[in-house]
């Protein structure tokens, strides 16, 4: 259960207890939302040049992992359009009726947010594709013989899909997207800003350094790190004076079982699995997900992700493989591995390189 509460902490996905947090911190306006810089540029000139000509901007795909700030994205661009935003996703729209329903209801330029696009059903997928191509839908009437076929003319509209897992998309969808962009992580410049501001809003003492120790923590990702300032707010009221300083918020991390890169039990599981059951691997994601008891989805949305860009992991076409980084890192959260790496026979003193593959031997 412990474990759960601390993996919850630290994914960027949304539980329930961010929805209104999330109201209340998200950015209004592309200047509000720091990082992201090229996606961002690009997305103010595509909007404004649709606005300028008074046209619907061109249907939209964002991807990258939970919590980055696509949601938000989509708000910012209906907002700067002074258009409506929709807002549903895929396992919401399950029938082609509901689809139909809020495709007929929209107004011209009106903005339609699919979340987790990948998820769409089939049919429903390709009942989008003559309203995202023509604004036009078509609906069957009757049965067998008697069986017409009635074309709708939609409101022209633009479709903003949001997915973890863009490469589950297939080609004739994807190419129907003419603005494609990926979120990458934010930088720690960008997360201190974003936290900056949150504290600001949520009017919570955040010093500068306590800013830099948080940002440090949050697996480059907004939603976290404003999970990590809440929680983190509440050590400081309980066991500071209020103020979240560098040492108010290690220990509250600490507390929290959230390591210096961010990393929780659960991140640290799937670690030390590689390294000391699969000799550091490959390891095919189906026997870690077996091994871990853990989705291999959740695996490859939530947890991955991260370990890949810090070089903690890396994915090769023969499995997961483990990085030096990461056996350094371990060792310094846990001494003992060392030891019991050394009693097994399993590590190569020469390994070393943070960027390098681990080298474990069999002597
Ligand atoms: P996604 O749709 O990618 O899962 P969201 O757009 O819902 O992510 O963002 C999650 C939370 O993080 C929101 O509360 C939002 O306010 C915050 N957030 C995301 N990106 C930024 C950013 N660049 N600046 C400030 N806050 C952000």
């Amino acid at each position: 259960m412990e474990q759960q509460q601390n993996s919850r902490l630290i994914t960027g996905e949304k539980g329930e207890a961010d929805v209104q947090l999330e109201h209340s911190l998200r950015p209004k306006t592309f200047d509000e939302f720091p990082g992201q810089e090229k996606v961002k540029e690009k997305l103010l000139v595509f909007v404004e040049a649709a606005k300028r000509r008074n046209e619907p901007l061109d249907h939209t795909l964002l991807c990258g992992p939970p919590g980055l700030g696509k949601t938000t994205l989509a708000h910012i661009i209906a907002g700067h359009m002074s258009v409506d935003l929709r807002i549903t996703s895929g396992p919401a729209l399950n029938r082609k009726g509901d689809l139909a329903a809020i495709l007929t209801s929209l107004k011209p330029q009106s903005v339609l947010f699919i979340d987790e696009i990948h998820r769409l059903s089939k049919d429903v997928e390709e009942y989008l594709y003559s309203a995202m191509e023509d604004f036009a839908l078509d609906i069957i009437t009757g049965d067998g013989l008697g069986a017409r076929t009635m074309r709708f003319q939609l409101a022209p509209f633009t479709l903003i899909g949001a997915t973890t897992r863009a490469g589950l998309l297939k080609a004739p969808f994807r190419d129907r997207f003419g603005i494609l962009e990926r979120l990458n992580f934010y930088d720690r410049n960008s997360l201190v800003m974003i936290l900056r501001r949150s504290a600001g809003l949520l009017n919570i003492p955040l010093t500068e350094e306590g800013g830099v120790e948080l940002s440090c923590r949050s697996r480059g990702t907004p939603r976290v790190a404003n999970r990590l300032l809440r929680r983190v707010r509440d050590y400081a009221e309980v066991r500071g004076n209020g103020q979240i300083t560098t040492e108010l918020a290690r220990y509250s991390l600490e507390q929290l079982e959230v390591d210096p890169l961010g990393l929780d039990q659960m991140d640290r599981k799937i670690l030390t699995l590689i390294l000391e059951k699969f000799e550091g691997g490959p390891v095919g994601i189906d026997t870690l997900s077996s091994a871990l008891s853990e989705e291999v989805d959740t695996l490859e949305e939530v947890y991955e992700p991260y370990l890949i860009q810090e070089g903690l992991l890396q994915k090769t076409p023969r499995g997961r493989v483990i990085m030096t980084a990461a056996i350094e890192h371990l060792k310094k959260i846990d001494p003992s591995i060392t030891e019991r790496m050394r009693l097994s026979g399993r590590v190569h003193s020469g390994a070393s390189g943070s960027g390098s593959k681990a080298q474990l031997t069999l002597e």
